[in-house]
């Protein structure tokens, strides 16, 4: 992140181990919108009165447990996307990478990889396809990728799946990516940050 800071701005929120509402509930039939949730910092309210978006654990990078009624938690979708208005609003272009590779050595040294879903792939996992205003670039998801000017070489466009979970990694960056394409302004995106 310090190295991204160096040549622009990120909007990254991150809360450590502050249990957090997040981007799908009510077992994935739930979707974050583009727009805030309601959630954010709001008493949970008593069971019977909660609808879908409530039907979440809250979760922190090291647990995840059910939201006690009454109690206030911070919602990391509505962080962000507040994070992401304010860099507009300050005339800043928005771009999203669709890879955490910052340097191509990263890929050995962190494991760093893409988060493009192919179609197929999105079917196999029963993940919700990736689908936006405008087309996506041809291979989405799929085979290898060749930067401009050939830097690093190539790099695998097929988001790796995670050991434990057996799902493919970047399920939080492909809702970024749906929540991008959902506002009013133009988003550049790129494999490489
Ligand atoms: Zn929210």
């Amino acid at each position: 992140m310090e190295e991204v800071r160096q040549n622009g701005s990120t909007a990254t929120v991150w809360f450590g181990d502050e249990p957090v509402f997040g981007h799908n509930a009510d077992r994935g039939a739930w979707l974050h919108p583009s727009s805030e949730c309601g959630r954010d910092d709001i008493p949970v309210p008593p069971e019977k009165e909660q609808d879908s978006k409530w039907r979440s654990t809250v979760d922190s990078r090291r647990a995840s447990h059910e939201p006690k009624v009454g109690k206030r938690y911070k919602c990391w979708c509505c962080r962000w996307l507040r994070e992401v208005q304010r860099h507009h609003a300050q005339g800043e272009v928005i771009c999203c990478a669709v890879s955490n590779i910052f340097n191509s050595d990263w890929v050995e040294l962190y494991g760093a990889g893409s988060s493009e879903l192919s179609d197929a792939d999105a079917e196999a996992h029963g993940l919700p396809k990736e689908v936006f205003r405008n087309e996506r670039p041809k291979g989405w998801g799929q085979g290898r990728i060749r930067i401009s000017g050939g830097f690093g070489g190539d790099f695998d466009r097929k988001a790796p799946v995670h050991p434990r979970t057996k799902k493919p990694l970047g399920v939080g960056c492909r809702w970024e990516r749906q929540a991008l394409d959902g506002m009013g302004f133009p988003v550049y995106a790129f494999f490489m940050p």
